[in-house]
């Protein structure tokens, strides 16, 4: 799946929400999230990001890296 990571909250711009075709992006308090279990791979939302926050769980930063678990809980608590 993709991963949004911590740009987001800087921004939180939202774009990617809009062009996610199983509308699997949602808002959380201090940034945006997708639910791994529901992502597809198409990488619409990667383009439309404007800070470039959003990554393949395989091309995540290593500074980010704990964001992939983070986007995962939001959708297990
Ligand atoms: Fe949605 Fe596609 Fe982005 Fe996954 S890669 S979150 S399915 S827009």
């Amino acid at each position: 799946p993709f991963v949004i990571t911590s740009a987001c909250k800087e921004e939180k711009n939202g774009s990617c929400v809009e062009v996610c075709p199983v509308d699997c992006i949602e808002e959380g308090k201090d940034m945006f999230y997708i639910d791994p279990d529901i992502c597809i791979d198409c990488g619409a939302c990667e383009p439309v990001c404007p800070v470039e926050a959003i990554y393949p769980d395989d091309e995540v930063p290593e500074e980010e890296a704990q964001y992939i678990e983070l986007n995962a809980q939001y959708f297990n608590q």
